[in-house]
């Protein structure tokens, strides 16, 4: 049977099912699709940017049937396709046991970004990242949920450094026919158009589906000629354009998202606004409840029962806030829609609505139209509380009607090709089923079972994994960023045709390497560790413990200071004593994070504390083995139980700025001579650091399995999205 050659009916069914498994993102979480797409052609699969789609439109469909009557080749492909096809119809999910309910009608989770994978760049940092994960775990739970967001044509900025070290911004169009989305057709089989008044204009938009697993996501698209060209142009960048852009755009994403979904026919029982960008869907509720005859008031009742929210972050910059003039600019016509005084429209988004001046603030008007807030770690909850107390004025801060819901990360999409392999050859050379479990072997679904606590307690145990096999994990990785590092530097060097390095030789596989990377923003303090400057060149010279960094991150373009910190950290790589012993990676994106946290040794994170609402870029580090090393801040201030990484500092800061920054510089140095470094280089006679490798796997039990986005939705599902 093997032997026989396939008829034309089977290849042209098995080309079929591959085109329908590169449009679906399943496959950026699982490895041995991506390995299919990859060895199909390898060297386009690097150029092309791990892009499924392209790949097959690199290669012809002539090619293809040829290589599907490789048998290895083919046998691989069919078992990709029957574990995609197992994941799509697997019953009962989690979502059908304990969230019954939102089957039917689904949650609509609104968000300006979202962070899938490298090939569709619509995100610019965590939120989107977090918006990416939350959708792929509520596919993992098989969860009713749909996505909605904007489909930005030339997505967010690629970051170029030019001759002066200063960051500079382009832009990329993306091309539809290479990324897996695929366009919403009427009954028709034409292109479904939907409409949004904006200002005194109908701006015409279209969307395209992303399909994430069993779920999908939504993306608007006024890119179409019936639209003046600013119209046309809300959809062409993440956060582009002035606060006029900014508030059409969310007018787009909120009005225009709850169009959508009308006219395909979805009912979602709750509308989740992932931070204020989407607010203004509340009012196209209250548009449609009062076309329905209800009054004012009751409108807006129904719609706070139907809505929920949640805070990001503390930074002030983070909330959108409009004058009443462009308010009453941009809902002009849309609002002519609403039978109540615009006036009474301008108070949803203010706190004191005798104050006729007071900006509109998105966040405001999300939580004057939500039943339930939430915030993004315990710490972050406490901040929102006091931040919003203005708002219920009748209350004490701790009963300002704000929670907390942890961040986490979606385990498997964060683990690099290594690092899941590992993992897996663990499990089948030890193939018990957790304790509890009601499957045989045969039916273990591995990837089910990297999700729980039970597998992560299992790394205690030095039976299950020796010392010996996690210190060549870790070398192993570390080779592989310290390589890709050299790799980007190189074609970073070549494009900047700046002087000679010998590449190969940067950077050095031995040395205790520690990473930051993540958006430039100023309370994160990217340079505080090379405050006390000459102490750190000091570390990294020691020749028996070196010690080395590697940096990445993009400022917001118009963060001139964000700017100058970069600026000031590619001065010191390029012209300091630290030359060779730092690097900063052009271009930060998800490909970068998932190098940069498998394979730093320690994972840097200095934000001014309370301001790192959570953070979830340290989350991904634990499954490799990267340990935190941390202000005491967001999610890691719930994470660090002194046995599973170090804190920069203690639970607690000063009020004064100046003085929490010289002090959190004194803590980071002391940590990093006193503890870090003599933990990594305190070795055995086979020049193994037992300890600090027993640091790692109390970071892999206590934290991997606590911070992913599994916990997170189910936790939203139970506590925010079921009906009381
Ligand atoms: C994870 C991630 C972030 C968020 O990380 P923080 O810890 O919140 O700074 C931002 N950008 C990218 C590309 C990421 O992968």
């Amino acid at each position: 049977m093997q032997d026989k050659p396939l008829t034309s009916q089977e290849l042209a069914e098995l080309s079929a099912d591959l085109n329908r498994l590169a449009r679906n993102l399943w496959w950026t979480w699982d490895q041995g699709t991506q390995e299919v797409f990859q060895e199909l052609s390898p060297r386009a699969w690097q150029n092309l940017y791990h892009n499924a789609v392209a790949i097959l439109r690199e290669v012809s469909e002539h090619e293809l049937r040829v290589r599907l009557q490789e048998p290895d080749f083919l046998a691989r492909v069919r078992k990709v396709l029957a574990a995609f096809k197992a994941y799509m119809e697997e019953r009962p999910t989690w979502g059908h046991l304990h969230a019954a309910p939102l089957q039917a009608n689904p949650v609509a989770y609104f968000s300006a970004e979202f962070g899938f994978h490298e090939t569709l760049p619509i995100a610019a940092g965590g939120l989107g990242m977090l918006a990416g994960d939350h959708t792929k775990s509520a596919s993992d739970a098989g969860l009713g949920f749909v996505g909605i967001s904007l489909f930005y044509r030339e997505g967010y900025f690629q970051q170029a450094i030019d001759s002066n070290n200063w960051q500079t911004e382009y832009y990329t169009l993306l091309n539809p026919n290479n990324l897996p989305i695929e366009p919403i057709l009427n009954e028709k089989g034409e292109r479904l158009l939907c409409r949004v008044e904006i200002g005194m204009n109908q701006v015409v938009f279209q969307a395209w589906r992303v399909n994430v697993g069993r779920v999908c996501v939504y993306l608007l698209d006024a890119n179409l000629p019936e639209n003046e060209q600013h119209f046309r142009d809300l959809t062409l960048r993440v956060y582009g354009g002035d606060s006029t852009t900014r508030i059409m755009q969310e007018m787009l994403l909120g009005v225009g998202g709850v169009r959508l979904l009308r006219a395909l026919g979805t009912q979602p029982s709750v509308f989740h606004m992932n931070e204020g960008h989407a607010a203004f869907l509340t009012l196209e509720l209250i548009r449609e409840k009062m076309a329905a005859g209800k009054s004012y008031q009751d409108a807006l009742e129904l719609t706070k029962a139907a809505c929920i929210f949640t805070t990001h972050t503390p930074v002030e910059a983070g909330h959108d806030r409009f004058s009443p003039d462009l308010v009453e600019y941009a809902l002009h016509r849309f609002s002519k829609q609403i039978p109540a005084p615009f006036s009474e429209l301008v108070k949803l988004g203010q706190v004191d609505p005798k104050n006729a001046h007071e900006q509109f603030c998105m966040t405001v008007l999300a939580l004057k139209l939500s039943r339930a807030a939430n915030a993004v770690s315990e710490l972050h909850g406490r901040v929102s509380r006091q931040m919003w107390h203005c708002l219920y004025p009748d209350r004490t801060v701790d009963q300002v009607p704000i929670g907390h819901i942890t961040n986490g990360i979606h385990l498997l999409g964060w683990m690099k090709g290594t690092v899941r392999s590992f993992w897996r050859r663990k499990l089948n050379g030890h193939p018990a089923p957790p304790p509890g479990s009601d499957e045989g072997e045969q039916g273990l679904d591995w990837d089910a079972y990297l999700n729980s606590a039970v597998f992560w307690q299992r790394i205690a145990d030095p039976e299950f994994v020796s010392d010996e096999e996690l210190w060549a994990l870790r070398y192993k990785l570390r080779r592989e960023l310290i390589e890709f590092a050299r790799r980007r530097l190189l074609i970073q060097r070549q494009r900047a045709q700046t002087d000679f390095i010998a590449f190969d030789h940067l950077l050095n596989p031995d040395a205790l390497t520690i990473g930051f990377a993540r958006r430039f923003a100023t309370y994160k303090r990217a340079p505080l560790i090379f405050q006390r400057f000459d102490e750190i060149v000091r570390l990294t010279r020691v020749k028996a413990r070196p010690v080395q960094f590697v940096f990445a991150g993009k400022a917001h373009p118009r963060d001139d200071e964000g700017k100058r910190f970069i600026q000031h950290i590619i001065h010191l790589s390029k012209h300091s004593d630290l030359q060779g012993h730092l690097v900063f990676i052009e271009n930060y994106d998800v490909h970068v994070a998932r190098q940069m946290v498998s394979g730093c040794d320690v994972w840097l994170n200095t934000p001014r504390r309370p301001l790192e609402a959570s953070g979830t870029s340290g989350m991904k580090a634990g499954c490799a083995g990267c340990l935190n090393f941390s202000i005491l801040d967001g999610w890691w201030r719930e994470g660090y139980d002194g046995s599973n990484g170090f804190a920069i500092g203690e639970d607690s800061h000063p009020g004064a700025v100046e003085e929490q920054d010289r002090l959190d510089s004194a803590n980071l140095y002391k940590g990093l001579t006193e503890q870090i470094i003599p933990l990594f280089y305190e070795r055995d006679e086979l020049g193994i650091p037992r300890r600090w490798i027993q640091t790692i796997r109390r970071a892999m039990v206590t934290l991997v399995p606590q911070f992913t986005t599994q916990r997170m939705v189910r936790e939203y599902a139970e506590k925010y999205y079921l009906p009381g």
